[in-house]
């Protein structure tokens, strides 16, 4: 199972946006704090990153931004760290007997790309083929966001909602395609603001069988 660029040259994907592997590299300590001590170890630290900078914090407008930062990195944008916020995704039986192609197409998501803690946001697209059971639409869509909640390099982002599906679904028939703006490279570096990043991932019969490879892409119709 690999993945594939689908659209490689819409990115220069250099050495700064590979990632190094589908794990996101986390240390075995990282959950024995708990999330209110990081949220005061972290405002700590951004408030001297500020300080540094040179901003003046007693400015009513700036006072609060060191607990906002923290706040929002620990409990909301990179809440997806935390294997305790995982969705729990219930199966229910395929009763209707739908073993055709379920696709779920423009599930919006923002990450932040791990290089450099800016946006990676735009769209996902997801189908697999049921063996029997089927998951809720809206469990997809969660399992999108937990993942993206985390810092991210798209590649990986796409290869572990893949891999959750198969875990989740029992089929390795999964497909996922996300195509993202990334702010490093809209709002800084070449400043292009118009490339996206397409990547891909193909598994069991997406990967294997063209027909519903294509039958799935005809149904996203990438072309804006
Ligand atoms: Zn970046």
């Amino acid at each position: 199972m690999g993945i594939d660029i689908a659209r490689a040259s819409f990115e220069e994907i250099g050495e700064e946006h590979v990632g190094t592997s589908f794990e996101t590299p986390l240390r075995e300590d990282a959950f024995e704090m708990d999330d209110d001590l990081k949220v005061e170890l972290i405002e700590k630290h951004f408030r001297e990153i500020m300080n540094i900078m040179g901003l003046d914090l007693t400015d009513d407008s700036l006072k609060g931004t060191p607990h906002r930062v923290a706040k929002m990195y620990v409990k909301e944008v990179f809440s997806g760290l935390n294997p305790k916020n995982k969705p729990a995704a219930k199966l229910f039986e395929n009763k209707y007997k739908y073993n055709e192609m379920l696709v779920e197409k423009d599930i919006t998501f923002h990450s932040h790309c791990e290089h450099h803690f800016v946006p990676i946001y735009g769209k996902a697209h997801v189908a697999y083929i049921s063996n029997g059971s089927v998951i809720g639409l809206s469990k997809i869509n969660r399992i999108v966001q937990y993942f993206s909640k985390r810092p991210q390099v798209q590649e990986r982002l796409t290869m572990q909602i893949g891999n959750e599906l198969i875990e989740v679904l029992g089929t390795q028939d999964v497909a996922v395609i996300m195509d993202a703006y990334h702010m490093c490279v809209s709002s800084r570096g070449v400043n292009d603001t118009n490339s996206s990043t397409v990547t891909s991932f193909f598994s069991g019969k997406f990967k294997h069988d063209e027909q519903s490879r294509n039958e799935f892409l005809k149904y996203i119709a990438l072309e804006k």
